[in-house]
């Protein structure tokens, strides 16, 4: 997987983990409101219509009780009556006779048969026998349209306003409408009544975020009434909701894909691991013996670093380098330090002669540092300061003036300090001159080219010359074949280190190679 596909896949992965969550609590509170919300509409409608069948009822129970007057009709004893009724029943506004389609009487009109009030055919005959008009125009000449209900002859005027005349706090808007026609014969004041007519053909399903639409019929007469209610606004706008859920998780998941990815590119380069290996104390040290050339006995060792990582050995020519850019070698050198200790204290105290030589780092001769960690570590151990050596390469001598310091002060507290690698670095002549050193090691590169034609063969005489005007020792690195080791020897080289007389190996190994041979006769000599 590449690093945009990764990052992809990984924005999408914490977006969904983000959003689908939240996406899903979302949905079901919405889902959990609408249906509470469409409970309370459903009463609220439930107990419209029962209102609604309260007016229609008392308007029939009135217009049956015309039916038994006894009074001749219009007479001023009937129209007494009418009065009384149409005081009597709450909702019932007027009271009144017609014959054939004409209005004769009533309880406001009075007698009314030479008005001509027309009746226009009635929109509805229930079950019942009652016969309602909807809608109609009131002889006064009020804006209000009136609704009659009656029965043989008889009527009662009812204002269509008091089906939907009920009393609610949350403001929700009714709407009274004709199931035959459709039409909205009453509603309530701030009503659409083309938008209730479309929720009545659209059986109450509205595409409307805002508001929610219930309708309830009656059973007996045919109208119905329809409820309109905002909806509870924190869910009204879901959607925007989750737009902005998804942005968030987007976001989210753009720093935690880009975050894994740095955690991921991190713990695969080699200088997080590195400092892993560091933590879990997994480096290890071989030593490679350093033998004098004169009868081939060993006389010390240097302790070369180790690190296998995955079961492969990561050579330190790769490691090294990137420590001293990462800033780690100190750590690495203490770690080096520390198993020398370990592994071979005994060792170093019962043969005070022989010694270790530890390879220190540029960052190692800038300060006192390690200097100081090697004398509190050897506190106590019993190994004496001159058994535990330095080395130094030339690449260490970036600052003169600080390293030559350093390396005077471990010279003073008694650790020889050996120039590594020598002749390798370009100012090699130039700082033989100022520093003080006790050891020079004469480099693989030198060693190779002895005895050969090569121009570079007759260096290594130069440098063995020059060490001992400087009264220094000399050991020859990468020494291979017998040969090389009998020029060296014969050119006045005193020590040798190189395959010929034995490979880096563990500790282990080494102390079984030492007790394989005994204390060399004339140990080394610190001149
Ligand atoms: P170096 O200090 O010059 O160490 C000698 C290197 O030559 C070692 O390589 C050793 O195994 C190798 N060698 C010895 N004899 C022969 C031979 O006859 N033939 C051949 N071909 N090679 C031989 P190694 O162990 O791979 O270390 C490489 C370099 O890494 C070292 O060069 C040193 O500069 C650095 N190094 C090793 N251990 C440490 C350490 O603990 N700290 C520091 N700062 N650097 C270290
Ligand atoms: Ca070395
Ligand atoms: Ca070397």
């Amino acid at each position: 997987m590449n690093r945009f596909t990764f990052l992809a896949v990984s924005i999408f992965l914490s977006s969904a983990a983000t959003l689908v969550p939240v996406g899903l609590c979302v949905y079901i509170a919405q889902q959990d409101a609408h249906r509470r919300e469409e409970a309370a509409l459903k009463t609220f409608a439930d107990n419209a219509i029962i209102r609604a069948e309260i007016v229609t009822k008392q308007a029939e129970q009135a217009v049956a009780e015309m039916e038994r007057l006894p009074q001749e009709r219009c007479s001023p004893l009937h129209l007494e009556q009418l009065r009384r009724i149409a005081f009597t029943w709450r909702y019932v506004q007027d009271a009144g006779v017609y014959r054939d389609g004409m209005n004769l009487c009533s309880a406001l009109l009075g007698a009314a048969e030479d008005r001509r009030l027309r009746l226009p055919a009635p929109a509805w005959l229930t079950r019942n026998g009652f016969l309602v008009w909807f809608d109609l125009d009131n002889p006064f000449g009020a804006a209000r349209k009136s609704m009659l209900i009656g029965r043989n002859g008889n009527y009662v005027s009812v204002d269509p306003g008091s089906y939907v005349d009920v009393v609610d706090r949350d403001a929700r808007l009714l709407a009274a409408v004709d199931t035959r026609t459709g039409n909205v014969f009453s509603a309530t004041q701030g009503v659409d009544r083309q938008l209730m007519m479309t929720a009545w053909q659209r059986g109450g399903r509205m595409d409307d975020p805002v508001h929610a639409f219930v309708i309830k019929k009656s059973d007996d007469l045919p109208f119905a009434i329809i409820v309109e209610a905002r909806r509870s606004s924190s869910f009204a706008n879901w959607k925007a909701l989750l737009t902005v859920w998804l942005l968030v998780g987007l976001a989210l998941g753009l720093v935690l894909g880009s975050l894994v990815l740095r955690v991921m590119s991190r713990r695969n380069s080699m200088g997080w691991q590195l400092r892993r290996a560091l933590r879990r104390r997994e480096f290890s040290v071989q030593y490679q013996p350093i033998v004098s050339l004169a009868d081939g006995r060993c006389v010390g060792a240097e302790a070369l670093v180790r690190w296998v990582q995955d079961g492969r050995p990561v050579p330190p020519d790769v490691f090294i380098p990137l420590a001293e850019e990462q800033g780690l070698i100190q750590a690495i050198t203490d770690q080096v330090l520390e198993r020398v200790i370990a592994e071979m204290s005994d060792r170093l105290r019962q043969d005070p002669r022989r010694y270790v030589s530890i390879n220190v780092s540029a960052e190692d001769l800038k300060t006192l540092r390690f200097l100081n960690v090697l004398t509190a570590r050897l506190a106590g151990t019993g190994i004496a300061n001159a058994q535990i050596r330095i080395e130094a390469t030339e690449r260490g001598f970036l600052d003169v003036d600080a390293t030559r310091r350093v390396i005077q002060a471990f010279r003073d507290a008694g650790h020889p300090v050996c120039i590594d690698d020598f002749g390798t670095g370009y100012s090699s002549l130039s700082y033989l001159q100022s520093f003080r050193f006790d050891v020079l090691k004469i480099d693989k590169s030198f060693v190779d080219t002895v005895g050969q034609d090569a121009a570079s063969s007759s260096v290594a005489p130069h440098i063995i010359a020059m060490a001992h005007a400087l009264g220094v020792q000399i050991v020859a690195e990468g020494i291979e074949h017998a040969d090389q080791a009998q020029f060296l020897r014969e050119h006045g080289t005193q020590f040798g280190q190189g395959w010929l007389f034995a490979r880096p190996m563990p500790a282990a190994e080494f102390l079984r190679y030492l007790d394989r041979e005994s204390v060399p006769e004339h140990g080394v000599e610190i001149q």
